[in-house]
């Protein structure tokens, strides 16, 4: 008999004590910056975003960061907790939310050194490289303030009817800038030796305890590695992890890496479940439970953690933007229908970068909850989807989950379109998970699926309403040679009908140029093994070393082939990349020596290779093989069919717009276009 899902996840779904309250299971759903207290509704759509979660089971909700103070916001519009009237208003957030059955934290956070805004405040007045601003090093009266301010903002967060508080001790911000020699430069008694430069969170915990009771859950998010030079060692974390438990915490969450960090930390390229050492080194050190964080995204990950000893609860945040009810999902045997996080950051963090609010590539509802419907449509449908790609894997299932009859035509052999292109780039095989969710969702809204079945408009004709979301073709730039036997597409490529020589031109600077150009140099073990992933950015892979690196990031690795990537524009390779995930790209492709050239002309293509002008002088590029990556076309030639025999139909994703395509457009259109049927 196959397992129950409380068999399968025994540790992961067992309630767990925590101070003096018990926890429904081992999950917390960690805290992010949504941004949706800037929505002038704002409280509604915080309510329907954290009842959603509470309701899909997690233990405990912890909110985006609050600052204790007007030094500490994150920028100018960041929310604070040291009004009380202003934190009473968020009463029927935690009402809502513990109606389900969930605790809720509210996180406190100051951003010190990170905070983007004139007159900000740090330990010593060391401006951090990801801020303009300088901060001002915090006099004696200024940190005594700044603990009395946690209490506060603990105490408002309390009256306003939170479980607790999350303190934010890591990632770089105010409390971790005090912990570590790398920003801490003073000689009185908050810096200098570990006592004191541990000083200040102990001070905190221990006043937020003071003020708000034995029965007010606090959490300490501790920095299980700083991944800066001259952060903490194992030692002193183990240390300071003791005496925040001898402060009166009740959880130590862990964070990894400072956001100056040079090695990724929760991206694509990041290995699951890399970081569960750092968590584990903590653990030995304290009798609290530890919470382990950072690309835990399956249920089966999150157990194996568990079940090993290296925490004893589990963090997930972006997952419970991909799918609320992952945990729910998990208890009732139905983890294959968990839509998983890809960790591509493209809608969460990225959106957050760009002030937008937040939401999720594989699940356009996140975040907006309030503006999309559940009730089955008035009048169900004959819906035609032609294509199988994101966009029409998602308007399908969508348009089923809503009681459309629903028939899905795709002309390949499977279902997936261009993600089965970009699987295969180093990391985004992640993307496999969204094909498995999507063939679950098919299969329980019974779909019909007519796989290997090009539809044209005879067999289009009985239908309500048809959707073409036929996708995209590579572009073929117009170029003498562009035909010779060394030209392959991004496609033929990626798909591996084609294998490419030793040296190779990646023509095409954009998002999938940069893939291949990724794919062509690396070992494929490098997305996936840990120990891999550790020595190529100089990470200790026993977390034990200052700040936990062993190298330096940036250090050279081996490629399997040269390759050239080339643009016509003159502006930085790859300057359109997502803002999270964009460095990290760039900088893997440098460590492997890939060399990129801008503001090229294109002149022919023969045996000798690829021949351009650089700055007016030509040259040729001896590759063995050159790769197209030059955009797409919009694939329409079933919609000149239809516009032909008179059926009307609606077009999503590339084959209506192919310029800027990207999964995160097809799926939102794809699910769009369902909830207006
Ligand atoms: P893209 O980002 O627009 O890049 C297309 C590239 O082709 C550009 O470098 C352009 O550069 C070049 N190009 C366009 N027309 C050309 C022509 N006729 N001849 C020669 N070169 C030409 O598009 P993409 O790379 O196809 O990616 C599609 C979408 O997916 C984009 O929205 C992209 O952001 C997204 N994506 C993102 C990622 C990622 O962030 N990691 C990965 C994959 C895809 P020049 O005009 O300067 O030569
Ligand atoms: Fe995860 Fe990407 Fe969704 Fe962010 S946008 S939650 S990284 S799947």
């Amino acid at each position: 008999m196959p397992k129950t899902g409380t068999e399968r996840f025994a540790t992961l779904l067992s309630p767990i004590r925590a101070g003096t309250r018990e926890l429904r299971n081992r999950v917390v759903m960690g805290s992010m910056h949504t941004r949706l207290e800037t929505e002038p509704d704002g409280i509604e759509r915080q309510i329907a975003f954290y009842a959603e979660r509470a309701r899909g089971e997690a233990a405990i909700i912890v909110t985006g960061g609050f600052s204790p103070n007007a030094e500490g916001i994150f920028d100018p519009e960041g929310p604070r907790l040291d009004d009380p009237e202003a934190a009473r208003a968020l009463r029927p957030i935690c009402a809502a939310v513990q109606a389900e059955g969930s605790l809720i934290c509210a996180q406190i956070l100051h951003a010190g050194r990170y905070a983007k805004i004139e007159g900000c405040v740090a330990p010593s007045p060391i401006r951090a490289p990801i801020n303009r601003f300088t901060p001002r090093e915090m006099t004696d009266a200024d940190i005594r303030r700044t603990i009395d301010d946690f209490a506060t903002a603990a105490a408002n967060a309390q009256a306003a009817g939170f479980d607790g508080v999350e303190i934010m001790g890591s990632e770089g911000y105010l409390i971790n800038e005090f912990t570590v020699t790398h920003t801490n430069r003073r000689e009185d008694d908050w810096g200098g030796s570990v006592a004191n430069r541990h000083r200040f969170p102990v001070e905190i915990v221990r006043a937020v305890r003071a003020r708000c009771g034995p029965d007010f859950l606090i959490i300490y998010r501790i920095s299980a590695a700083d991944l800066v030079e001259g952060g903490a060692p194992a030692e002193e974390i183990a240390a300071l992890a003791r005496s925040i438990e001898a402060a009166g915490a009740d959880i130590l969450n862990t964070g990894i890496g400072w956001h100056e960090a040079r090695v990724p930390t929760i991206a694509y390229p990041v290995p699951r479940a890399v970081w569960r050492k750092a968590a584990a080194n903590v653990k030995a050190a304290v009798s609290i439970p530890v919470v382990a964080s950072n690309r835990i995204n399956t249920p089966d990950i999150a157990e194996d953690i568990l079940a090993s000893g290296d925490a004893d609860m589990v963090s997930m945040a972006r997952p419970f933007l991909a799918d609320p009810h992952f945990v729910r999902k998990a208890r009732e045997g139905r983890a294959d229908e968990i839509n998983t996080c890809i960790a591509c950051n493209q809608a969460c963090l990225d959106f957050i970068f760009s002030d937008r609010t937040v939401s999720c590539l594989v699940n356009p509802r996140a975040g907006r909850e309030t503006m999309f419907r559940d009730t089955p449509a008035a009048q169900p449908r004959n819906v035609a989807v032609v294509g199988g790609g994101a966009a029409g894997m998602a308007a399908a299932a969508e348009a089923a989950r809503l009681g459309h009859r629903v028939t899905l035509f795709e002309a390949g052999d499977r279902l997936g379109g261009q993600l089965n292109l970009a699987r295969a780039a180093p990391g985004k095989d992640e993307f496999d998970e969204t094909l498995r969710y999507y063939a679950s969702q098919i299969a329980r809204h019974g779909v019909t699926l007519r796989l290997g079945q090009r539809a044209g408009g005879a067999d289009l004709a009985g239908f309500d309403h048809v959707v073409i979301a036929t996708g995209v073709v590579p572009r073929i730039p117009d170029l003498p040679g562009v035909d010779h036997p060394r030209v392959a597409t991004y496609a033929q490529i990626l798909s591996g009908e084609r294998v490419a020589g030793d040296t190779v031109a990646v023509m095409g600077a954009g998002g999938i140029g940069h893939d291949v150009a990724e794919f062509l140099v690396t070992d494929p073990a490098e997305a996936h093994d840990p120990a891999v992933f550790c020595e190529t950015w100089g990470v200790d892979p026993a977390f034990a070393a200052p700040g936990a690196l062993a190298g330096d990031p940036l250090a050279p690795r081996p490629a399997r082939r040269k390759v050239i990537m080339l643009q016509r524009k003159t502006a930085k390779a790859g300057a359109g990349l997502g803002v999270s995930t964009g460095w990290i790209l760039r900088n893997a492709l440098r460590k492997h020596g890939v060399e990129a050239i801008g503001g090229v002309v294109y002149e022919r293509i023969d045996d000798a290779g690829l021949h351009i002008l650089v700055d007016g002088q030509p040259r040729t590029i001896a590759a063995d093989t050159i790769v197209l990556c030059t955009g797409q076309e919009p694939e329409r030639s079933l919609a000149e069919d239809l516009a032909a025999r008179g059926i009307a139909a609606t077009m999503i994703g590339g084959a209506k717009e192919a310029a800027e395509l990207d999964a995160l457009r097809a799926i939102d259109e794809g699910v769009r276009l369902a909830q207006s049927l």
